[in-house]
């Protein structure tokens, strides 16, 4: 809300007394001193560039054996339904040894499982290193006093035999795969600007399925997207019912597809 309507918040919203950026939260000491002294504050930068790092103070809202850790910001692609790049900016990654310092801190306190995020944690380290290196921090990360490491978000296109040697070969990296893949149709996929991921689909779950034996996959699908037809929807089901992922989440878009059927149609056709 701050970064993208922030003068619109200050003009309707008068008791606000700051309005800080998504990519400004680390000046919020600066900003409280500011408004002790009276001023009304407006600190929203317009290209977020900034990311926390382990010297960086944190609260942790999770329960004491659970942690997240941040390994990347932003986004570099723009699919068409989502807002993420324009109010966290483009990927910036942290560095390895970064990350491993502050899984060791989190180790040190207690935490059993670490959940790795980002926007798109399969490309995680291509803006400081060249390219990607996630298999090279799961590999990092299994040196680390840690029983558990869950990664978030990885996107189909980056489950390298690489990254998926990782996987398997790091002891204390789940079976987990969280694959946002939201659609299976080339066709949507294309409208909703995830060329690269489209035709692709049933070739990367099958590899995974047989390289990765009993993992678990999570994944999201947005259906109803503008110019979703029938036959679309169809061939969505039909790669749901192959390919069975273990979770699934369902976003709609369109009144078209509503809130009953959506229920009966998931009941009715993933979970039997
Ligand atoms: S890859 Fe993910 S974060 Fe990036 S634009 Fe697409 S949906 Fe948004």
């Amino acid at each position: 809300m701050a970064q993208h309507f922030q003068q619109q918040l200050l003009d309707e919203l008068p008791e606000a007394v700051a309005i800080v950026g998504t990519g400004d939260y680390h000046k919020i000491v600066d900003v409280m001193q500011r408004v002790e002294k009276g001023d009304r504050v407006s600190l929203v930068s317009s290209e977020p560039t900034y990311i926390a790092d382990e010297t960086t103070p944190r609260y942790r809202t999770t329960s004491e054996g659970v942690a997240y850790l941040r390994i990347a910001e932003g986004c570099d692609y723009r699919c068409a339904f989502c807002i993420i790049p324009h109010l966290r900016g483009n990927q910036r990654s942290r560095t390895i040894e970064s990350i491993v310092a502050e899984a060791k801190q989190l180790a040190s306190e207690g935490v059993k499982e670490i959940i790795l995020i980002s926007q798109i944690t399969t490309n995680y380290g291509k803006d400081i290193y060249g390219e990607p290196k996630l298999a090279e921090l799961l590999r990092a990360l299994g040196e680390v006093d840690v029983p558990w490491i869950r990664m978030h978000y990885a996107y189909p296109t980056g489950l390298t035999p690489q990254v998926v040697a990782a996987i398997r070969e790091t002891h204390n990296v789940l079976p987990y795969l969280d694959l946002p893949l939201q659609h299976s149709h080339p066709e949507i996929l294309r409208a909703m600007n995830r060329p690269f991921q489209a035709g692709i689909n049933d070739a990367i779950v099958d590899r995974l399925k047989a390289s990765i034996p009993g993992a678990v996959m999570r994944t999201t699908f947005i259906v109803g997207f503008p110019g979703e037809t029938d036959e679309h929807a169809a061939h969505l089901l039909e790669f749901v019912k192959e390919r069975q992922p273990t979770a699934c989440q369902i976003n709609y878009q369109q009144k078209k597809w509503k809130f009953g059927e959506m229920q009966s149609w998931r009941h009715n056709n993933l979970y039997h």
